[in-house]
């Protein structure tokens, strides 16, 4: 889904990313650690066209798609507007509307599709915010920190959901997150970033699904 190679990039005199090279496949989830201001979010940017590099070069097969930690929702849209706007051309209100229900309905949030985003909880909000990057149709989906905030419950139904909705339409992952059970769990490699560079990528060798393997948890989780 994307390559990079040689990638540096500075802010002033600062060198935040120094020859950072990667792939990361069509279907794979990446997981990318590191200590707060290490770069991860930068090279998520840059990945997702947000941000240039300073040397080197990035290739993205495709489509890239950002989710953010804050669901960075309109909050004088309704959720269905909010989510029709991840389209990547938008084409009519009635098309881009059905699309954004749809794609409201797989994360498990039809119900909502009408509500104002003020009036969601962080969950659902965060679900909004993933409806929004399918619509997008992604080849790479971004993730920077998109379950940091939520509680552990809704985390886990969130990682049910992630895995599911890759596993059936297969797109790139980068998920940037500080908890290193997280990285483990969802990931099929993690990577560490450290002083600019990768400093390990480790392949994560366990069969698939994994947080599944307490579907009771997730099941009730999804309930309350
Ligand atoms: P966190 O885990 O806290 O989110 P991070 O690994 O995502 O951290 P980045 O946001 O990528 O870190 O920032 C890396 C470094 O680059 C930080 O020192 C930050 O202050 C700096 N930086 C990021 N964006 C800019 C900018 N636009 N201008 C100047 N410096 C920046
Ligand atoms: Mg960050």
């Amino acid at each position: 889904a994307a390559r990079i190679t040689g990638l540096g990039k500075r802010f002033g005199e600062r060198t935040v990313l120094d020859g950072i090279d990667l792939e990361i496949g069509a279907s794979e989830i990446v997981a990318l650690v590191g200590r707060s201001g290490s770069g991860k979010s930068t090279l998520l940017r840059i990945l997702g066209g947000l941000d240039s590099p300073s040397a080197g070069e990035v290739f993205v097969d495709g489509r890239p798609t950002i989710v953010f930690q804050e669901p960075r929702l309109i909050p004088w849209q309704p959720v269905v507007r909010n989510v029709a706007l991840g389209r990547p051309t938008p084409r009519n209100r009635r098309t881009d509307e059905l699309a954004a229900r749809d794609a409201l309905a797989e994360v498990g949030l039809a119900a909502r599709a009408d509500a104002w985003p003020l009036t969601l909880s962080g969950g659902e909000a965060q679900r909004a915010a993933l409806a929004r990057a399918l619509v997008a149709e992604p080849t790479l989906l971004l993730l920077d920190e998109p379950f940091g905030a939520l509680d552990a419950l809704t985390r886990l139904t969130m990682h049910n959901l992630l895995l599911g909705l890759h596993a059936e339409r297969a797109f790139g992952v980068l998920l940037v997150t500080h908890d290193v059970l997280e990285a483990i769990t969802l990931a099929d490699r993690v990577l560490v970033l450290d002083d600019g560079r990768i400093a390990a990528d480790v392949p994560i060798d366990l069969p698939r699904p994994r947080t599944t393997a307490a579907p009771e948890v997730s099941e009730y989780a999804a309930r309350l």
